[in-house]
C-alpha cells in the first residue's frame, strides 16, 4: 500500500496532481491516500481571500474553485492541514475539520484520523509568541476587522489537544519543530538562508509533540524546502523527518510511502 505526502500547494491543485499522478504512471501503482501539510488554499471564490494572510501580490485565487464547483474532482482522499497563508474565514467555520468538496478533508486546528490503520494527528498553523497564550483564536466573525495575522497562530490549548491523542503513527505539521536540522547540515542551511538563524527556523511545540507522541512519521512543509532526518527522543524509538517542498518546485514537493503489513512506514523514490 503506497500513500503520498505532499508540500505547500498554494492553489496550484493541478500542479499537486500532475506530480502524483507521474508517480502513479510511472511505477504503475496506485496511492491510496494524499496528506498534505498546509498552505494549501481552498479558496472558493474571491471573498475568500480577503481572509487569508499574505501579501496582495500572492493573494490569488487559485484552483480550488474548479474542485468546489466540481468542475474537477481529486482522484484520490486528500487530508489536509492549515498553514499560515490559508482562506480562515472559510476554514475556521469548521475548526475540527470536515469534508471541504468530494475527496477532500480539513483536518481541523488540531485533528486526527485514521486511515489504513495508521493513526495520524495534525495541527494547523505556525507558532506566533504574541497570540499562543490566549485562550481562544478571536471569533471568525471578526475575521474583517482584525488583523488576518490573529488567525494563523496554534495557541497552547491546541497542542494540550494533540498531546491528549497520547500517541500517533504520523504527525503532520505546517512549521518544522526545532532539533530538526542534523547538526552536519547546519552548515549548508546557513547557506541556503544566510538571513535566518537555523535555531529559530522551528518550533519548541512541534518538538514536544514529537517527543511525547512518538510519531513514526513527520511530515512538514512552510520552508519551501526538501529536507529528510531522524531524531530519537527516547531509547529504541526513531522518527522520520521529511520537510517537502512547495509543488512549483516539482518533484521535492513530494514524498511517496510504503506502508508494509508489519505498519512500517518506509519512504520510496518519487
Ligand atoms: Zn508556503
Amino acid at each position: 500500500m503506497y500513500f503520498a505526502a505532499v508540500g505547500d500547494v498554494h492553489g496550484h491543485m493541478y500542479a499537486m496532481l500532475g506530480l502524483l499522478q507521474a508517480w502513479e504512471s510511472r511505477d504503475r501503482q496506485k496511492l491510496a491516500f494524499v496528506l498534505q501539510v498546509g498552505d494549501f488554499e481552498p479558496h472558493r471564490q474571491q471573498a475568500d481571500l480577503a481572509t487569508m494572510d499574505a501579501p496582495n501580490r500572492y493573494r490569488k485565487l487559485g484552483e480550488f474553485s474548479d474542485f468546489y464547483s466540481k468542475k474537477a474532482e481529486f482522484p484520490w482522499q486528500i487530508y489536509f492541514i492549515g498553514g499560515n497563508h490559508e482562506p480562515y474565514g472559510f476554514l475556521d467555520l469548521m475548526p475540527a475539520g470536515g469534508e471541504v468538496t468530494k475527496n477532500c478533508y480539513y483536518l481541523g486546528r488540531v485533528g486526527f484520523c485514521e486511515l489504513a490503520g495508521l493513526k495520524i494527528v495534525g495541527l494547523s498553523g505556525i507558532y506566533r509568541e504574541n497570540l499562543f497564550l490566549h485562550t481562544a483564536r478571536p471569533d471568525i466573525a471578526q475575521i474583517g476587522s482584525r488583523s488576518n495575522k490573529d488567525y494563523i497562530g496554534f495557541i497552547q490549548s491546541d497542542i494540550d489537544r494533540a498531546l491528549d491523542f497520547q500517541s500517533a503513527d504520523i504527525l503532520m505539521l505546517h512549521e518544522w519543530s526545532t532539533d530538526t536540522i542534523a547538526a552536519d547540515d547546519i552548515e549548508s542551511f546557513q547557506q541556503w538562508l544566510p538571513s535566518l538563524k537555523y535555531e529559530v527556523l522551528g518550533n519548541e511545540y512541534a518538538r514536544m509533540l514529537i517527543e511525547f507522541l512518538q510519531p513514526k512519521l513527520v511530515l512538514c512543509g512552510h520552508m519551501h524546502k526538501s529536507y529528510r532526518n531522524q531524531v530519537s527522543f527516547s531509547p529504541g524509538t526513531v522518527t522520520d523527518i521529511c520537510c517537502l517542498a512547495n509543488v512549483q518546485q516539482g518533484k521535492d514537493a513530494i514524498a511517496i510511502f510504503k506502508l508494509a503489513p508489519d505498519g512500517t512506514i518506509v519512504e520510496v523514490s518519487n
